[in-house]
């Protein structure tokens, strides 16, 4: 039963950003759907994978390891996305098991990540954080030291950095916010836009979000709610 409700729940997702895109005038295959994985159990992991989904988000290191480390051996096709915080004694546990790091939001943590590249051999594609609602607690670089940071990534460190990501505030309309971050991305050449998650992708993909991050509206009610961010 639970592979048919995710992969239907999948196909329902898929036309949805379809039918976003083409309304926006966008070509459908530019959007690249995130399944956000993070706190789901094992069946509807496999699930998603049975119905094709390649694409996985998680927000912690730790987990994401326990849950993709053998996976991944079996599946050279699998692309993984840090979409959480990272401290940066956890850089190379990153570095090691991700694809993509989507929240370098710090000098510091810029600096750690290109050690553990250097270290790992591996080079990951990143983007940016960016704070649109510039929220004390929450983590990203704040948009007008956006620049600078790019700089320091890309000059001072030679990460590949391709692009922006960003959590809207929840109880802001999260439009502006991706026309912020899509203007910042726009300013930097930068091609990937990391926006929209399971209320708010439609949105998101008008606004021209590459890849939208989608967990409850795919996967349902995370069993357990998300602990506070470790990294
Ligand atoms: C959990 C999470 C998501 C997915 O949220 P849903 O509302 O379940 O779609 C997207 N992005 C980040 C950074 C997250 O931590």
């Amino acid at each position: 039963m639970t592979t048919i409700t995710l992969a239907e729940s999948l196909a329902s997702l898929r036309s949805r950003i379809e039918a976003a895109a083409r309304a926006a005038g966008r070509d459908p295959a530019a959007v690249t759907l995130v399944a956000v994985s993070k706190v789901q159990p094992d069946d509807r992991i496999e699930a998603a994978l049975a119905a094709g989904q390649r694409v996985f988000g998680e927000n912690r290191v730790q987990e994401a390891q326990a849950r993709w480390a053998a996976r991944r051996e079996a599946r050279p096709d699998l692309e993984l996305r840090l979409i959480g915080p990272l401290q940066t004694n956890k850089a190379k546990d990153a570095v090691r098991l991700f694809d993509v790091i989507e929240t370098v939001d710090r000098p510091k943590l810029a600096r750690s990540l290109a050690e553990a590249m250097a270290a790992t051999g591996r080079r990951l594609d990143c983007l940016i954080q960016v704070n649109t609602g510039e929220e004390p607690q929450k983590a990203g670089v704040v948009p007008r030291e956006t620049e600078d940071l790019y700089r320091l990534c890309t000059e001072e460190c030679g990460l590949p950095v391709r692009g922006l990501m960003c959590i809207p505030p929840v109880d802001e309309p999260p439009a502006l916010h991706f026309a912020l971050l899509a203007d910042l991305a726009g300013k930097l050449g930068l091609p990937v836009l990391s926006m929209g998650m399971s209320d708010d992708f439609e949105v998101a993909v008008r606004y021209g979000a590459t890849h939208v991050r989608v967990g409850t509206a795919l996967f349902g009610a995370r069993v357990v709610p998300p602990r506070p961010a470790e990294g």
